[in-house]
């Protein structure tokens, strides 16, 4: 799908190895299908590192995140924290993350992910970058541990969601932006796309989450950025809106929130 509207990827997970065969083509096909950026998010301090080499490689359109996914073995590693917060305070990234609480696979105990979410969410307060939060079957918990932050500068997105409207508000109102994937387009789905349709404009983004979950009809295959053009093109029909408004409008809240280049 060619998109003439500029649209941003707000988390891929490029710097994995599911890309190392074909990198360069996958970039090519995001440039092709509009993409003007991607946020290329890290799980723990040696993703991040890759990314931030990407981001090197591919000035302006590649964008770093460092932080310690909730489901790695290392979250909760002292080491691995202090190394994380030294690539922070590098400069180099444009969001803590991605960092959150998960339930569902729960490989690493709860006490510890909220530990580590506190831990993230006070470096993205102290560093005034965004922070990028995960969550799986965790919403309640999370938004407890969030709104002891809200109000203190604390801004951000929490990608992915895959809640229920119900689970929406209080994240909306403690300030967050609210990241739509491929799973939207699912067709039993329908909760999801009524939350899409209900968040304010000014708070949505878009993104792939790949090389998982790839949209419909992409479904099933390798996820990558050039398939965000499919979540937004649901998105903006959901919404009532033509793809061009629904890209402009969530890129200029990606460019605003992640602090990238282009007139917001
Ligand atoms: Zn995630
Ligand atoms: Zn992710």
């Amino acid at each position: 799908m060619v998109s003439q509207a500029p649209l941003v990827d707000t988390h891929c997970h490029l710097g994995f190895e599911a890309f190392d065969k074909d990198r360069p083509e996958v970039l090519e096909r995001a440039r092709a299908a509009g993409l003007v950026a991607c946020v290329a998010v890290a799980v723990d301090a040696a993703s991040a590192g890759v990314a931030a080499a990407l981001a090197v490689s591919h000035p302006g359109f590649i964008h770093p995140t460092a932080g310690i996914h909730p489901t790695e073995d290392c979250c909760g590693d002292e080491a691995e924290w202090e190394h994380v917060e030294a690539l922070i305070g590098s400069g180099e990234y444009v969001a803590v993350g991605e960092t959150g609480l998960d339930a569902f696979h729960d490989r690493v105990p709860m006490p510890t992910q909220i530990d580590s979410l506190e831990r993230h969410l006070g470096l993205a307060i102290e560093t005034r970058l965004p922070v990028i939060l995960h969550c799986r079957d965790a919403f309640e918990p999370l938004t407890e541990v969030v709104n002891r932050f809200a109000g203190s500068g604390l801004h951000g997105v929490l990608h992915c969601f895959t809640g229920s409207i119900r689970e929406l508000a209080p994240l909306v109102a403690a300030g967050l932006h609210i990241g739509f994937g491929g799973i939207t387009t699912f067709k039993p789905r329908e909760d999801l796309r009524e939350a899409a349709r209900e968040v304010p404009l000014d708070r949505l983004l878009i993104e792939t989450d790949a090389p998982w979950l790839a949209p419909v009809p992409h479904r099933g295959r390798r996820n990558e950025p050039a398939y965000v053009a499919a979540t937004a093109q649901c998105i903006a029909e959901e919404r009532g809106l033509d793809l061009a408004t629904l890209a402009r409008a969530t890129t200029s809240n990606a460019r605003a929130l992640f602090g990238l280049p282009g007139t917001p």
